[in-house]
């Protein structure tokens, strides 16, 4: 039997670094698919469709929603933003490791669908140090910040439906964390599929092997 892909899921209040914390594991753990997102929001400088996020319309978010091909969706500070459900499905299918970097309310629709995956929930060291962050990256709008730190306390209450929770004091620390984690999935008896035949020819691979 083929192993199926892990699906990772880093998620956390808006603002927390989860973006920043994303690029650099996935510069240094080979072999996870990044899914693209759609979204109905503006491309900001740089961003480039297709790389970045599908930027869409409202009318043909609406039709990926009717047709039931996103795994997860949600309107984020007034902005649709989902996942397409078959680049997710396919690669997990084929055995590849998958990453989804969404925010809270996403991620507990994905859980209910797929439990089997692995949710991070990247934290805050504190609400002054989240406000600090939203202030300084220059992103948002002062109500649109009042907004983003309002919905933190609920946000913050979700970290019980995690498997993992990376607090993002030092970017450094956050992303050894999350690799960390990445590469202790991967060693799970589970996520090896291997089956007794298999473990019991690696066990005595180990006593016959390097190990005499
Ligand atoms: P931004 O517009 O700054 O790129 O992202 C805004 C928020 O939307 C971030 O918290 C990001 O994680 C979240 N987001 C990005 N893609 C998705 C998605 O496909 N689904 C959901 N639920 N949230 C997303």
């Amino acid at each position: 039997m083929t192993r199926k892909g892990i699906l990772f899921v880093i998620s956390g209040p808006s603002g927390v670094g989860k973006g920043t914390i994303k690029d650099a594991v996935l510069r240094k753990i080979n072999d996870v698919q990044l899914s693209i997102s759609a979204t109905t929001r503006e491309p900001r400088t740089g961003e480039v469709d297709g790389r970045d996020y599908f930027f869409i319309g409202s009318s043909a978010f609406k039709q990926l929603i009717d047709q039931d091909l996103l795994l997860e969706w949600a309107n984020v500070y007034n902005n649709l933003y989902g996942t397409p459900r078959q680049f997710v499905d396919r690669n997990i299918n084929q055995g590849r490791d998958v990453m989804l970097e969404i925010d809270i309310q996403g991620a507990l629709q994905v859980k209910e669908k797929m439990p089997e995956g692995v949710f991070i929930f990247i934290a805050p060291p504190s609400l002054e140090e989240l406000a600090c962050r939203l202030i300084t990256r220059g992103k948002d709008a002062a109500d649109s910040i009042e907004l983003r730190l309002a919905a933190c306390k609920w946000e913050m209450e979700q970290v019980k439906h995690y498997d993992y929770r990376v607090l993002n004091q030092d970017l450094d620390t956050a992303v050894d964390m999350v690799s960390s984690i990445i590469i202790a999935e991967r060693c799970k008896i589970k996520n090896l599929n291997m089956g007794c035949d298999m473990i019991d020819s690696s066990f005595n691979q180990g006593f016959n092997g390097s190990g005499q």
